[in-house]
């Protein structure tokens, strides 16, 4: 939609946290007539509540009333499951549903780079920041990463590029998003619970990021993960130039690894970026990060040099594998954001050292067996946490020595004295966070602490 065509209508935004707030204003600046309607009760939300007052925004809380549906449009924050009441009957009533990204996508003048995928979006997105900001280049990243697309498109100009992490709930709902190049990391079930405990419907989401793309916009996936490269066939337009990365075969085009050697060829033009050595973060899933952030680099004509330099020092992100320090020998890693088996399952396969693994937490229905085989060679004994201590003890105690913990300084303890000289003590807990803490930050930092203190 064309930002003169906004400012005619009216809206009303669901959700009154972080992107909420921030499309609610960007909305309100553009001249368009905005309501804000937030579930929670105006007192548990009282910066938001002075927030709304002061700028004269509409808004009411402790549930959304029929007023919503007063709207042209609704905007859905990405935290708002899309089967509440309200959206049914706005659905029903055929009231245009749109998501945060749609509507900070109609007043953004920078091309998008959209990063999706299952595992990895972040330390991804985070990546290729660091890898424009290296470069010298005006780029902004925002999305799932922390900041909303919403709170920076006025900071953006046609010259920078808009760097956005985007989640299949924010795909959900979007009507003309296009980016011009949208990297799809990897597909494996999560967040089913959200779709109808549907795989075809979650991956029919994430595809929806292709639908807008036509000739001159790009599309990078891993040509390794099957799901991903069968969906890329299916659902780009044929007009989309795609550039697959693998670790294994050789490409035409797209990003390889050969000799131990990470290449790009893009436009014809080949590039050697780095030795697989020199990459400053580990696992193999990292080195798809980086062929991922090399395609994007080099279709956005960052040089090779700067580049490699980016990718020889970016240390990644906070609670994605984070060394924290190495006490008797032994080394310990913070790992809490791996909430599912897949991002464990590359957790194990990164370290060659023997590992004591702290599994558990809040359990989404995970299929344990996914793991057997890296468990059976590279763990030498797992400690349980959380709400599915006992589960996790059940399913591998055929398998190998477990421990149960009833709270994570037990846990670190008994890793830690489970651990020789040369081992890894490895937080990575396939689980969600909320049965014992606030977030998976949380659950990282006081993991930290406790490592600190030993
Ligand atoms: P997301 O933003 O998609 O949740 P993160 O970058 O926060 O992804 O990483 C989540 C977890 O997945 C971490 O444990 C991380 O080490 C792991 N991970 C990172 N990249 C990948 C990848 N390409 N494939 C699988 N797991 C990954």
């Amino acid at each position: 939609m064309r930002p003169s065509e906004a400012r005619k209508k009216k809206f009303a935004v669901i959700g009154g946290a972080r992107s909420g707030l921030a499309v609610a204003k960007l909305l309100r600046a553009r001249g368009a007539d905005v309501f804000l309607s937030e579930k929670a009760p105006a007192k548990q939300m009282s910066q938001t509540v002075d927030e709304l007052e002061r700028l004269k925004l509409s808004h009411e809380f402790g549930g959304n009333t029929l007023r919503v549906l007063e709207a042209d449009i609704i905007v859905l924050s990405p935290g708002v499951p899309s089967d509440i009441p309200i959206i049914k009957e706005a659905k029903a009533k055929a009231v245009k549903v749109v998501s945060e990204i749609e509507v900070a996508s109609w007043f953004c003048p920078a091309p998008i780079i959209a990063i999706t995928g299952t595992n990895g979006k972040t330390t991804t997105t985070a990546l290729i920041g660091r890898i424009f900001e290296d470069a010298k280049r005006t780029a902004m990243t925002a999305g799932n990463i922390g900041i909303a697309f919403s709170q920076i498109v006025d900071q953006l100009t046609q010259q920078s590029v808009a760097i956005v992490e985007v989640s299949s709930f924010q795909l959900d709902h979007i009507e003309s998003f296009r980016p011009k190049v949208t990297v799809l990391l990897n597909i494996t079930p999560d967040h089913l619970d959200r779709y109808q405990q549907s795989f075809e419907l979650y991956i029919a989401s994430k595809c929806r990021v292709f639908e807008n793309q036509r000739a001159s916009d790009y599309v990078i996936y891993n040509m390794n993960d099957d799901v991903a490269s069968s969906n890329v066939e299916k659902f780009v337009d044929p007009r989309v130039k795609k550039l697959p990365f693998s670790k294994e075969k050789p490409v035409n085009e797209g990003a390889f690894v050969a000799a131990n050697r990470l290449k790009t060829i893009v436009d014809g033009n080949e590039s050697d970026v780095i030795a697989t050595g020199d990459l400053s973060v580990r696992g193999q899933h990292n080195l798809y990060n980086a062929m991922a952030a090399s395609l994007v680099a080099k279709v956005m004509d960052i040089s090779t040099a700067s580049l490699r330099s980016t990718l020889r020092n970016f240390k990644g992100v906070e609670h994605r594998l984070e060394f924290i320090r190495i006490v008797n020998g032994v080394t310990f890693v913070n790992d809490s954001k791996a909430t599912n088996v897949e991002s464990v399952w590359y957790a194990l396969q990164s370290f060659d050292q023997p590992i004591v693994a702290i599994l558990g937490g809040r359990d989404k229905g995970n299929d344990y067996s996914r793991l057997f085989g890296v468990v059976k060679e590279h763990v030498k004994h797992i400690v349980g946490i959380g709400e599915s201590a006992e589960n996790v003890v059940g399913v591998f105690t055929p398998i190998v020595g477990v421990t149960r913990a009833t709270t994570m300084e037990e846990a670190v303890h008994a890793a830690a004295a489970l651990a020789s000289p040369g081992d890894v003590v490895l937080l990575s807990p396939a689980c969600a966070s909320f049965d014992w803490f606030e977030n998976y930050e949380q659950r990282g930092r006081v993991f930290k602490q406790i490592v600190m203190n030993l």
